[in-house]
């Protein structure tokens, strides 16, 4: 063929805060090297359609190879850990994330690289010190949602996605923020469609 076929649309990058998702029903279980930053973290790096669907294990020979991404692992366990309970090294979530969404993108980014373009795109959005400046700080306090959107657009020049759950006591809190990013994954941009969902015009951001 003369070139790789494009076989999605561009990526969200998504970040949760790690005290909404385990100040929620499911709850946490800390890594095993020890209660990460308080930071937001990496969720994961999921190609899409521009008509909001998207493509999942898109190659089931390309298993998750913790090898090659081996001069990357002490930056995955700081910006990409695992809250999910038993506590654990964070290798299965990574492998999950590989596979469901990684292989989808695979033409574009190996196994290295998309992990890599994962870490490198948290660097540049930065969105926890972007909200602080705008005085919006992970103090349990509540934010109107427009506030939030419109302080991250002016840190990074795009609109993101805000995804909300809900605190043991039902109130709606800040989960994961979502950006843009082109098929190479290395540039955001302005998403070409925002997942549906509801937060409520105010919301918590809880503190960890
Ligand atoms: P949930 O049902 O919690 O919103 O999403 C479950 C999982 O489905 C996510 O962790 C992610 O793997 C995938 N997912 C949900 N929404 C989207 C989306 O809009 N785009 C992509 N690429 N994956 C999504
Ligand atoms: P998704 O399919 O939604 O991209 O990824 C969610 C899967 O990763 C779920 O099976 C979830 O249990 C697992 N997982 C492991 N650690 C984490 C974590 O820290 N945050 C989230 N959201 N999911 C995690
Ligand atoms: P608009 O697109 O007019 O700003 O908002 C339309 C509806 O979508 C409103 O109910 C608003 O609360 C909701 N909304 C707008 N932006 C976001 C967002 O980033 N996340 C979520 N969950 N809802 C949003």
């Amino acid at each position: 063929v003369l070139c790789a076929s494009q076989d999605f649309d561009f990526f969200y990058f998504v970040q949760q805060w790690p005290g909404s998702y385990c100040d929620s029903k499911q709850g946490c279980c800390y890594p095993i090297t020890g209660k990460p930053a308080s930071d937001f973290s990496i969720h994961g790096l999921w190609p899409n359609y521009n008509d909001g669907s998207y493509p999942s294990n898109c190659d089931p020979q390309a298993q998750f190879n913790p090898s090659q991404i081996s001069d990357l692992t002490s930056r995955m366990q700081k910006d990409w850990p695992s809250l999910s309970c038993p506590s654990s090294d964070g290798l299965s979530f990574w492998s999950h994330e590989w596979e469901k969404h990684g292989t989808c993108s695979e033409s574009i980014l190996d196994q290295h690289d998309y992990f890599a373009s994962a870490l490198l795109l948290k660097r540049q959005s930065n969105l926890l010190q972007i909200l602080k400046n705008a005085g919006i700080q992970p103090n349990g306090q509540y934010y109107s949602l427009d506030g939030i959107k419109a302080a991250i657009r002016g840190g990074i020049g795009h609109t993101p996605y805000i995804e909300c759950n809900v605190d043991p006591s039902g109130n709606s809190q800040l989960y994961q923020i979502y950006v843009c990013v082109d098929t190479s994954g290395s540039n955001l941009i302005e998403c070409p469609v925002l997942p549906r969902g509801t937060c409520g015009s105010r919301i918590e951001f809880p503190s960890f």
